[in-house]
């Protein structure tokens, strides 16, 4: 033994454990009743059944017993603006009181406020304005946050929130993954002058950002309120000669076919969907683009629209769901709620969430050889549950079970 692992014990047993794997050989949920996991520092060298793992396995290794208790991935979320300042607090009052969204621009609210709050923060205050809404995902579970700029519009600050990003994966153990997202929204200074707003910000930033390390992926928002689909893929070109993957928010509030462009960049995943249609739907399952729902900005603008979870399902589509945590349309810090939410309101089974949520989640990121499941090789990160049955965890509503979470093989009690 090394001088290292003799400081260092790595091995570790977690027994008396009721698995759900995600592994998608497995099928399912991939359940073991009665599991055990084995992790080498980092790493899962053994997730399964008790009786498959040879006692010499687990000589030497520190043991945990969890008491039976459930087992599932770390959770993902793979959609969030968690990063920004201010709230919108006052503008959502002001509509609960009667006011119109012109009322409530007038008055300084709207995209336009957390553009001018974000701005005025620094990078270490972005960290600080963000991390109890990071630390609230934590609790539940969470081991892998997605993170978008956009609420910056100019470079120096969408180049901030990217580090804010990064920042935090070095203050809280998670893995964070970033995605540059220019293509938000047209700051007032280019009101109507789209195409000037990407020729002067969005691309040189994006070289920028990808210059200093700080994408992982290019995002944008194709709507009628937003860019049109020739603008996005002028953004999309520019991110495949970067070698960078792309995502899009998508027939969120309109069908423009973004998930059909997105599709034929074969991106990592396309957002929202309330207004996909099949063709969409056939598109995506083609081109391995992951459908994720955000049931959080369906509930909290009100919207009737659904998006097509049977269509998806029948074009074979991968379905994921994420908090879309952002001040404006979507201020939810839960995805145990997205969870229920996703389920209640879109109608996804217990397995479609908790698949979602894990396995699904890490694929909308490209990292499913990373994590996202229980398998060898793949990083040591999962929660343990103080549940009688999976089902409990989509069931609930604002009630968090979370046993304690573990990240990288690193146990992180409550
Ligand atoms: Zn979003």
């Amino acid at each position: 033994m090394s001088e290292k692992n003799a400081q260092h014990p790595r091995l570790r047993v977690w027994r008396n454990a009721r698995l759900a794997t995600l592994a998608p050989a497995a099928g399912g949920l991939g359940i073991y009743e009665k599991g055990t996991l084995l992790t080498d520092g980092e790493r899962i060298v053994y997730a399964g059944s008790a009786d498959g793992l040879p006692a010499s396995a687990a000589q030497n290794a520190e043991s945990f017993d969890l008491e039976g208790r459930w087992v599932t991935p770390g959770l993902i979320d793979c959609h969030t603006h968690i990063i920004h300042g201010g709230n919108r607090a006052r503008e959502f009052e002001m509509r609960l009181e009667g006011a119109t969204y012109e009322e409530v621009a007038r008055a300084g609210g709207g995209i336009a406020s957390s553009v001018k709050a974000t701005n005025a923060l620094s990078v270490d205050g972005l960290v600080d304005a963000s991390i109890a809404r990071v630390d609230t995902l934590l609790a539940e579970g969470v081991t892998t946050l997605e993170i978008k700029s956009g609420y910056g519009l100019n470079i120096e600050a969408e180049l901030n929130m990217l580090r804010a990003a990064r920042r935090l994966e070095t203050v809280r153990p998670v893995r964070v993954v970033t995605s540059y997202l220019g293509a938000h929204a047209t700051p007032i200074e280019y009101k109507g002058r789209n195409d000037d707003y990407i020729t002067d910000v969005v691309l040189p930033g994006l070289t920028k950002a990808q210059a200093e390390g700080l994408v992982d992926a290019v995002d944008g928002f194709c709507e009628g309120i937003a860019f049109s689909t020739v603008q996005i893929a002028r953004v999309f070109d520019a991110a495949k000669a970067l070698g960078l993957p792309v995502k899009l928010h998508a027939e969120q509030l309109s069908n423009l076919g973004g998930a059909k462009l997105a599709a034929s960049y074969e991106a990592l995943s396309a957002d929202h969907l309330e207004y996909l249609d099949e063709d969409g739907a056939r598109a995506m399952s083609a081109a391995g683009t992951v459908a994720v729902l955000l049931p959080g900005a369906f509930y909290a603008i009100n919207e009737k629209q659904k998006p097509p979870v049977k269509q998806l399902r029948e074009a074979g589509a991968h379905i994921a769901i994420a908090t879309d945590c952002n001040p404006g349309t979507s201020p939810l810090t839960s995805l145990l709620l997205t969870m229920n939410m996703a389920a209640t309101l879109f109608g996804l089974t217990v397995e479609e969430c908790i698949a979602g949520a894990t396995r699904e989640g890490a694929r909308a990121l490209g990292l499913l050889d990373e994590t996202g499941s229980l398998e060898p090789g793949k990083s040591a990160d999962f929660a343990i549950w103080d549940v009688e049955s999976l089902a409990e965890l989509v069931y609930r509503i604002g009630f968090n079970p979370l046993h304690a979470r573990v990240f990288k093989g690193e146990r992180i009690d409550r």
